[in-house]
Formats: structure tokens, C-alpha cells, sequence
């Protein structure tokens, strides 16, 4: 049914406009939605810019001095920040704009994309955003002070890291592992209150539950993450099943008991993510022992027409007292104020850990110039932590050893047999864990109400192929921090492997003509440092890493890479 006006109105209009009124200028042109949003942007940038920098810079200070003064100004500098993204107005003329017809300018449709994703968590009611952060406050204390009782002792988690990591004796391993995740009990009632907060949040909002809004936020399409995983699963479950079958055995000699009575903590690690003292092999930390790590970074990447100069001059990078005992890299101003923060030692840690930090910073550092503030930086965690993640395993790669360390083909060859043996390992048993953590969560965003307990042990049972404690029904779930404090982030990890895998594939075969990417660390090869500079770090965000990952290597995302590099 369509409304038509009596004719007789139209003619007195007519009239009535020619009598009395001049006749109307001619119609203005609709704004486009390229010019509404320009204004928007820029009274955005006019605020986020400096906010950012303060916050960079004293995060920097922070760390590398310890100041209360400099951690006061990063959170004033954060809290502006928060107060900035939760802004009514600005969402309402952002939400507007995302419904209606695409921009005309890709490139201020990606701003767009982007700020609006910047103050969607804002906008959530600000009572239930204060009840979470006070409820995760109160969990991350739990954590912090808790201490393990085992025998008449309280021991912290370093000390319970090391008997595990050492221990010969079951009883000891035992009681310092069931110590340990005595925290669970704790952290149970107030983890599953603050997973319904969450999920509450998130339905207000307008999403099925904080799982689906977190992968949203992180521009993660769900089916493809499962789909991904589920890959993988594929590719590692025969190798792994293999790998640990050895595993058992050393572990039950290790211990003295049977195979079938061992049990999670008889694997030298609380979670089993990370790979137990085997016996055997080259010591890869004697290979670094009287390297000078500084200058052979420097060469290295230099080799690949990468300057690492300038970053490495404003960095901090041996210990001094205040400092944060870790490592990162940041840019102070999305521009050239590229930095890095290291304790270095001459060992394989420090090695792997000055070259992984590096990658990120050239990435960083090669943004393309024209590239505007707001997507001057890597696409996604998973772009820059998988670059960053296959050049820090370059330092275990055999041309690494002969090209950079000048090692003899034959020493080369043998450190090369222990390091891949160990490397493979590594990356086999973290792919089984992180398919636990990965789809625990989904599981527990999508029923909080159900046995977590029962499910957490049926994933380690199934991808880690742990035996369970006697007690399934534990909720040794709540043990693992991250559940708590960086929610729904853990598959990014696993991600930015397969990402790093795809492209160094890529490099290898299609830039460098090469049938086995690991026969190559890119030592020396100017074309590789081309190819990064033009097809993965120059674009910054101006891609979703989903297009960048097309883009860079002609396919989506996928584990093949990966299962060709570490699990054949
Ligand atoms: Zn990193």
C-alpha cells in the first residue's frame, strides 16, 4: 500500500509556492557517509593520539625503571582511554554509520571498523563493568597470594614449578602438583560468577555470549576457528599419541613406576604445555654461551635488508635493578620510536627471546609511512606474534647455525638433530594443550552451569592424552591464570604458529625457490626483507588478518604449514 496525496493539495502547494514564497534552491546533496565520519575521526584522533603515546611512554618508564610515579601515569593514562571508547554519543554516530551503505574509502572504512570495535565493549552497562573488574581483581589476588601446602610447607609456584621440573619422586610430584591446584577450590565459585557476568555483558550487547563478543572484538569467525582447530587435531593427534607413547616411558623410568600409573603430575609441568627434561643430546645452550646475541641479531636481520640499528639504540636490554625481569617490544608513537625490552644472557633463551622480540619491533618499525595512525601498527597479536615466533625458532635452525653462529657443517648437522627433535616436541605437545584451553572455554562460556571439572579432564584426557587424577570432578580449571585474566585469547597463540608456519612456507618456496622451508633461515637473502616489508608489514592494519593472511600467501589460514614443519 503506497500513501498518494490528494491532487488538489499538491496544486495549493504549488501555488502557495509560487505566490508567496521564491521559488526553493535547488536540493542540497545528501552527505556522504565518508564525509559524516572524516570529523568523527578526526575530534577521535585529537584525543586517542596523545592518550596513546602518554600511555606507551610511561608504560616504557615503568618498566624499565620501576617508578610508581610512571605506573601512575599509565593507568591515568589507560582510565582516560576507557572514558574515551565509553562515549554515547560518538557509539551511536559510529553504529549508525556501520549500518548504513560502505564508505567509499577503504581506507577510512577500515578506521571506521576499527574504532567502532574500540568503543563497542564501552558501551556495556558501566555497574556490571565495575562488579567484573572487581570480581577479577579479587580472583587475580587468590592467585597471587596463594601458596602450596605440601608436607608442613607453603611454597610458591617457582618452587612448585622446580619440583616438578626435577623431582624424581612420585609422592613429592604428587603433593606439589595437588598444592598447587588447590587453588581451583578457591577460585571456582568466584570464576563461574564472574563467566555469567560476563556472558550477561555480552547478551546486552547483543551477542550470543562473551565467547562469541570476544571473538568479534578479535575479528575471529567462530566456525573457521573450529574448523581450524579441528584440523589440527587431525594433523597432530597420530604424531603427538606417537611422541608421548616416548614421553610415558622416560617419565615411568624417571619415577620408577608403571606406565599406566602416571598421572598429570609426572609430566614436569603443571598444565603439560611445555616439554619435560628428556635425556640426551647437544647442550643448544653451550651454542650461545660466548656469542655476542646484540651483534649477531643485528647482522642477521641487517642480512635481510631489515635495520635493527636504531631500534636497538633506544632499547633496554641487560638487567638493572626496578627492572621488569621479561621481555617486549613497543612503539612509543606508532611511527619510528620502535623499542625493546630485554635481560639478555649468552644462552638459547635469550637468544630465541632477543630475535623473537626483534621481529615484532621491524615489524612495527616497517609500517608503511602512508599507512594513517590509527592503522599504523601489525594487523592482529596473531600476524606479529607468528613472525615474531618463526624468527625466534630460527636460532635452532641448521643454517642458522652454520650462516650466523659459523658453526662446521658437522657441528651444524648434530646441534641441528638435538634442536629439531626438541623443537618438534615443543610444538606438538603446545598444539594438544591449546586445543584444551581453547575449547574448554568454549565450552564453559557456552554452559557455566555444567561439570567444568568433568569437562576440562575429558579434553586433557582426549587432546593431551593425560590419564585424570582419581577425582575428575576437581576443578583444576580454575588453576590455569588465564582463564581468568587474558579470557577467550589463548587460540591467538596457536594461531600466530600456523600464521608464522604459512608464511616462512611461503618465503621458502615462492620468494626463495626452495622445496624445504627448513633448510633456509633467510640469512643474507635481501628479497625475503622485500617481500615482509611489502606484503606483511607495510600494509599494517589496513587488513583484517584474515585478508592480510590471503593476501601475503595466496591462501587462508590453515595448519598444513605447520604439520609440514614440525610434526612430519
Ligand atoms: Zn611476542
Amino acid at each position: 500500500m503506497s500513501r498518494t496525496f490528494p491532487f488538489f493539495m499538491l496544486t495549493f502547494a504549488f501555488f502557495a509556492a509560487m505566490v508567496s514564497f521564491p521559488p526553493p534552491a535547488p536540493a542540497q546533496p545528501k552527505q556522504s557517509p565518508d564525509d559524516e565520519f572524516r570529523p568523527l575521526l578526526e575530534a577521535y584522533l585529537n584525543k586517542y593520539k596523545p592518550l596513546y603515546i602518554e600511555s606507551a611512554t610511561a608504560w616504557w618508564e615503568a618498566n624499565t625503571t620501576g617508578s610508581d610515579a610512571a605506573f601512575k601515569r599509565k593507568e591515568a593514562a589507560e582510565t582516560a582511554l576507557v572514558e574515551l571508547h565509553a562515549d554515547k554519543a560518538v557509539f551511536a554516530q559510529l553504529k549508525a554509520l556501520k549500518e548504513g551503505p560502505a564508505l567509499g574509502d577503504p581506507v577510512l572504512q577500515r578506521q571506521l571498523d576499527v574504532m567502532y570495535r574500540a568503543h563497542l565493549p564501552g558501551q556495556a552497562d558501566p555497574e556490571l563493568q565495575k562488579k567484573i573488574v572487581a570480581l577479577e581483581t579479587q580472583v587475580e589476588k587468590l592467585f597471587n597470594t596463594h601458596r602450596s601446602l605440601v608436607g608442613v610447607k607453603n611454597l610458591t609456584e617457582n618452587d612448585v614449578r622446580k619440583i616438578l621440573s626435577d623431582s624424581h619422586e612420585s609422592k613429592e610430584a604428587e603433593e606439589a602438583w595437588k598444592g598447587y591446584m588447590a587453588v581451583g577450590e578457591k577460585i571456582e565459585g568466584p570464576l563461574k560468577d564472574l563467566v555469567k557476568m560476563r556472558n550477561e555483558l555480552a547478551r546486552k550487547l547483543g551477542f550470543r555470549n562473551f565467547y562469541a563478543m570476544r571473538l568479534a572484538l578479535q575479528e575471529i569467525d567462530e566456525a573457521q576457528l573450529l574448523k581450524l582447530f579441528d584440523e589440527l587435531d587431525e594433523l597432530t593427534r597420530r604424531p603427538y599419541a606417537i611422541e608421548k607413547m616416548a614421553i610415558d616411558v622416560a617419565m615411568a623410568k624417571r619415577f620408577k613406576i608403571k606406565q599406566e600409573d602416571l598421572r598429570p603430575w609426572h609430566f614436569g609441568d603443571l598444565f603439560f604445555q611445555a616439554v619435560p627434561e628428556m635425556p640426551g643430546g647437544v647442550n643448544l645452550d653451550d651454542l650461545y654461551a660466548k656469542v655476542d646475541l646484540l651483534d649477531m641479531t643485528r647482522r642477521y636481520y641487517a642480512g635481510m635488508g631489515l635495520e635493527a640499528d636504531d631500534i636497538l639504540q633506544r632499547s633496554d636490554l641487560y638487567e638493572k635493578p626496578g627492572k621488569s625481569p621479561h621481555a617486549f617490544s613497543t612503539s612509543l608513537d606508532r611511527d619510528q620510536d620502535v623499542r625493546v625490552l630485554c635481560n639478555l644472557k649468552p644462552n638459547l633463551y635469550w637468544a630465541d627471546t632477543l630475535v623473537h622480540e626483534l621481529g615484532h619491533a621491524v615489524y612495527d618499525k616497517y609500517v608503511a609511512k602512508d599507512v594513517p595512525f590509527l592503522l599504523h601498527e601489525a594487523s592482529h597479536s596473531i600476524t606479529t606474534e607468528g613472525y615474531a615466533m618463526m624468527m625466534g625458532a630460527m636460532v635452532k635452525n641448521e643454517d642458522f647455525f652454520r650462516s650466523v653462529l659459523k658453526l662446521s657443517p658437522e657441528d651444524a648437522a648434530a646441534a641441528a638433530t638435538t634442536a629439531k627433535r626438541s623443537l618438534r616436541r615443543e610444538k606438538l605437545i603446545f598444539a594438544r594443550w591449546a586445543q584444551v584451553m581453547m575449547r574448554f572455554e568454549h565450552g564453559m562460556y557456552n554452559d557455566p552451569d555444567q561439570d567444568l571439572g568433568k569437562l576440562w579432564w575429558s579434553l586433557k584426557a582426549k587432546y593431551q592424552m593425560l590419564r585424570p587424577p582419581e577425582k575428575v570432578s576437581r576443578p583444576d580449571y580454575a588453576a590455569k591464570i588465564h582463564i581468568v585474566t587474558a579470557p577467550v585469547y589463548y587460540h591467538s597463540y596457536m594461531m600466530g604458529d600456523l600464521f608464522g608456519c604459512q608464511v616462512h612456507h611461503h618465503i621458502a618456496t615462492k620468494v626463495l625457490g626452495l622445496d624445504d622451508p627448513a633448510k633456509t633461515c633467510f640469512a643474507g637473502r635481501k628479497e625475503v626483507g622485500d617481500y615482509l616489508k611489502k606484503n606483511v608489514f607495510g600494509p599494517g592494519n589496513l587488513y583484517s588478518w584474515n585478508d592480510l593472511t590471503r593476501h601475503a600467501t595466496g591462501e587462508p589460514l590453515t595448519a598444513k604449514y605447520f604439520a609440514a614443519q614440525f610434526v612430519k
